[in-house]
């Protein structure tokens, strides 16, 4: 069997996440290593809910060029098995900036992931749970927030697919001890999944979970089988990679899991257009 799958959620430099010194090219030499066709490069672009743009936390605006320098010059001792993306930040306060960047550079990039990394100015998504955060709201309410807020990155129709949807369990799991009960998890996250529905917007399997120890993809079982009753066609596959070791993690997991719950194809996208590949 021929396998076809592209990573499509790739951190490759300028930000302080990224720790060692890689190319694109070794990062695409790993993907091929690890049975896969390629990568799409999704480095972080994010605007801080209070503070704006952070250098460290983010691709500055002025650096994209060299970004696109970059993967013109790998693109042409690869070939056409690597795509240019963005992780983006949600961020309320800066939609029109984050709007304005992707417009100046619209034919420039392939896909662009809207992922969610704070919520009221937490960082959910640091190596270090937010405590005071997880003090401060019940269960519940965390539970709440964070998927208001990927309601409100659907509804802003600027990103392709939504990025390890409820990564909010990176930590919630471990500082509560449990996943949030299932049926009050559906209840919480489900309008989410009807939004993804009426926008036709997708999300991405995520795998890093299992490197986060919460043994489970972002999103969990439960989420990506509402998807599926609901017809959310859309679904790419990520590692997250930070480093070309992390490329294509447990992709044949993911594909797995799609598969037995009833989904044969999975989409990488090319100039922003979804293109389907066969399960
Ligand atoms: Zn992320
Ligand atoms: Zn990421």
């Amino acid at each position: 069997m021929i396998y076809i799958i592209y990573d499509l959620h790739v951190h490759t430099g300028y930000t302080k996440d990224v720790k060692g010194n890689y190319s694109i090219e070794d990062y695409y030499r790993s993907a091929i290593k690890a049975g896969i066709r390629g990568i799409c490069v999704t480095n972080h672009f994010e605007y801080h809910p209070e503070r704006g743009l952070v250098p460290g936390n983010t691709i500055m605006p002025e650096q994209i060029d060299t970004l696109i320098k970059e993967f013109d010059k790998a693109r042409e001792s690869i070939g056409s098995n690597i795509y240019l993306g963005l992780e983006v930040t949600f961020s309320r306060r800066y939609l029109r900036d984050i709007r304005k960047v992707l417009e100046d550079y619209e034919h420039m990039f392939d896909f662009i992931i809207g992922s969610i990394h704070y919520v009221k100015s937490y960082e959910i998504t640091e190596s270090y749970p937010p405590l005071s955060f997880f003090r401060k709201y019940s269960e519940e309410e965390v539970y709440k927030m964070y998927f208001r807020e990927v309601e409100e990155a659907i509804e802003s129709q600027l990103f392709d697919v939504i990025g390890h949807p409820d990564v909010i369990r990176k930590h919630a799991v471990k500082y509560y001890g449990h996943e949030l009960e299932p049926s009050m998890y559906i209840k919480i996250a489900e309008r989410s999944i009807e939004m993804l529905k009426e926008y036709n917007a997708g999300i991405e399997i995520n795998t890093s979970g299992f490197r986060h120890g919460i043994n489970s993809f972002y999103p969990r079982d439960i989420y990506l089988e509402t998807c599926w009753k609901y017809g959310i066609k859309y679904i790419t596959y990520g590692s997250d990679a930070h480093n070309p070791q992390h490329v294509g993690y447990m992709w044949r997991e993911a594909t797995k899991k799609l598969k037995d719950l009833g989904y044969r194809v999975v989409y990488y996208y090319v100039g922003r257009k979804p293109r389907e590949l066969l399960l």
